[in-house]
């Protein structure tokens, strides 16, 4: 029989493994719909310098939302799973898609760390130096037929992300097949209700309140132009 120390020492000592084994860790210049790999989670480099987004997104806000906000997603999440040793293999989808399967003493901390882990790791990937303009191809038609055209798509993206109180996102999700607008409270994520997120924006104040205060509507209509339709338009085409 195990003992309980020992027990301690076995799971410390795959913890270590694990962090040592390079092919665990996961960048999001390529992690596409797959940000962190497994239990202990690593924060994802930023695919681009932090005053790339500039004038839009400014650099100090970058560097404190990656740098910081981010950061303390990531520890935090692993601090709840090494307590509770409730990680184990899972990924960052497995986890935040089955927190009913974890402890009740963790569900809350996995379900926002976990959330905030997995949201900012695909936000980061969702902009682009140089990015904006409009989605071409199969997802400008699928815009299209589900949203009349880009222009009625934006207006109503822009309403859901003006209309969430207080902190979360708007996303552009595909639902049953379909493309469709939602917001989420804090960091919940689309992916917990069964939608898979192809497009979305974090409105949260840390998000935008350096440089726009208050004025999330400047945010958001600055923020159209660093969006990287070819990331969505590569999500879209691997729909399932
Ligand atoms: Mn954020």
């Amino acid at each position: 029989m195990m003992t309980r120390r020992h027990a301690i020492r076995t799971t410390a000592v795959a913890v270590i493994a694990a962090a040592a084994t390079p092919h665990i860790v996961t960048h999001a210049a390529s992690a596409g719909n797959a940000p962190g790999a497994s239990s202990p989670f690593t924060l994802p480099k930023l695919p681009y310098a932090e005053d790339a987004l500039e004038p839009h997104i400014d650099a100090q806000t970058m560097q404190i939302h990656h740098g910081r906000h981010h950061a303390a997603y990531v520890s935090n999440l692993n601090k709840a799973l090494a307590d509770s040793q409730a990680g184990g293999s899972r990924s960052i989808e497995e986890l935040i898609q089955n927190l009913n399967s974890l402890p009740e003493s963790v569900r809350t901390a996995v379900r926002n760390n976990g959330g905030g882990h997995y949201n900012h790791s695909l936000f980061w990937q969702m902009m682009k130096k140089n990015g904006g303009g409009e989605p071409r191809g199969e997802l400008a038609k699928a815009i299209e037929s589900g949203f009349g055209n880009f222009s009625d798509f934006k207006t109503k993206f822009n309403e859901a992300a003006t209309k969430v109180f207080g902190s979360g996102w708007a996303w552009l999700v595909l639902q049953d097949g379909k493309l469709a607008i939602l917001g989420t409270p804090n960091q919940d994520t689309p992916l917990s209700t069964g939608a898979q997120p192809l497009l979305g924006v974090d409105v949260w104040e840390h998000a935008y309140y350096l440089k726009y205060q208050n004025k999330r509507a400047d945010y958001l209509s600055a923020w159209w132009n660093v969006v990287n339709w070819d990331f969505v338009a590569e999500r879209f085409s691997k729909r399932a």
